[in-house]
């Protein structure tokens, strides 16, 4: 039997009848922007977080632009980011004028730690992008403790804990993206911003709408990014589910354990404290390429997500760091990421972990 990297589907068929009416009620209402279901989900995903505000916006990349200008990033600024990432991670960078500065990650966590950020700060740094890299935690209390604001880029980690809380209350503000395939994925685009700071919050929702501002006028040059009421009102039938997804995820992370996949690759570690919701099960083995052919011919779909890291890309050759990233380049080479779902059941697990032993000899 094939296991697929992941399915989004069976999750949802359950509640199939409710967001059909959630969509019905939106048609019905004749309102698509920036009405009751925004503000509905909005005070709904505050309350998730434990934050004073969430802002909903069009995608998880303009999330992380708006926040960063929000928190005062602009022209002349560095932020630290790490370059094991989603590209747009630091692709958001640059539209506030500041300069993305490439810091390492751990390899057992796959997050950046307050020693590979420190190595990246500059007397210009403003702010640190700190990814909850494939619904890791990363240590944002200890990357805080520098003295520099984090921004979290949380949007893989939706429905992950740590003991100080939840992704999305644990920096400055933090960025959600609601794309289809994430832990909370609505049916196009969408994204979040949510902060306890009233000022950085006032700013965003200045800056998702144009700029324009309490004044009557248009105050900054800002966005037209704006999550609209048929999203609000997909995301807040799923919204309740979340972490009940995020026990089927541990819980697949555990029959892959069950299975014996640690004794054949490197699994993913947790961060100090935390329990990740895993967006993505990411092992990493020397010889990956022979993993991935070998899972391949037994029908496993697997992928290797993030292989030229960020830094190496075209567009951000001229942020190359000048010391390497040796976890970077190591973990790029050797990663790959295996079927994860919040209904992956101990079958599948076994399955998969055969095809690796298989594939490995
Ligand atoms: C998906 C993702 C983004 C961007 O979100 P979009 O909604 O696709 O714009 C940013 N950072 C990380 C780590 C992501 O995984």
């Amino acid at each position: 039997m094939a296991v697929a990297l992941f399915d989004t589907a069976s999750p949802l068929r359950a509640l199939r009848p409710q967001i059909d009416a959630a969509i019905a009620r939106v048609v019905d209402s004749g309102r698509f922007i920036l009405g009751p279901e925004v503000s509905a989900f909005e005070d709904e995903l505050a309350a998730y977080c434990n934050t004073r505000h969430a802002i909903g916006v069009a995608n998880g990349t303009e999330a992380l632009t708006i926040a960063l200008r929000s928190m005062g990033v602009g022209p002349g600024d560095d932020v630290v980011v790490p370059s094991f990432t989603f590209y747009a991670s630091a692709e958001a960078i640059p539209p506030t004028g500041a300069r993305p500065v490439f810091c390492d990650i751990d390899a057992q966590t796959g997050c950046a730690t307050a020693e590979t950020v420190r190595a990246a700060l500059t007397p210009k740094t403003k702010a640190v992008i700190a990814v909850h890299l494939f619904g890791n935690v990363a240590p944002v209390a200890e990357i805080a403790a520098l003295g520099v604001p984090v921004l979290e880029d949380a949007a893989q980690a939706m429905g992950s804990r740590c003991d100080g809380g939840r992704p999305g209350a644990l920096g400055q503000a933090a960025t959600f993206s609601f794309f289809p395939s994430k832990n909370l994925g609505c049916f196009g685009d969408g994204g979040a911003i949510t902060t306890d700071d009233d000022e950085i919050a006032e700013r965003a929702r200045t800056l998702r709408f144009h700029g324009w501002g309490d004044s009557g006028s248009y105050e900054h040059v800002g966005y037209n990014s704006r999550l609209d009421e048929l999203q609000a009102a997909i995301l807040r039938v799923q919204l309740p589910h979340v972490d009940t997804w995020a026990r089927g995820r541990r819980a697949a992370a555990g029959h892959y354990l069950q299975a014996g996949l640690g004794e054949l690759v490197t699994l993913p570690a947790p961060t100090a404290g935390s329990q990740p919701a895993w967006h993505l099960y990411v092992v990493r083995h020397e010889r990956v390429d022979a993993l991935a052919e070998g899972l391949d011919r037994a029908g496993v779909q697997a992928r290797g997500y993030y292989r030229t890291p960020v830094h190496r890309q075209p567009a951000m050759v001229t942020f190359a760091p000048a010391a390497s990233l040796r976890a970077t380049d190591d973990v790029a080479r050797t990663h790959l990421a295996l079927p994860m779902s919040p209904v992956l059941d101990a079958e599948q697990a076994a399955e998969v972990v055969e095809a690796a032993r298989a594939a490995l000899g």
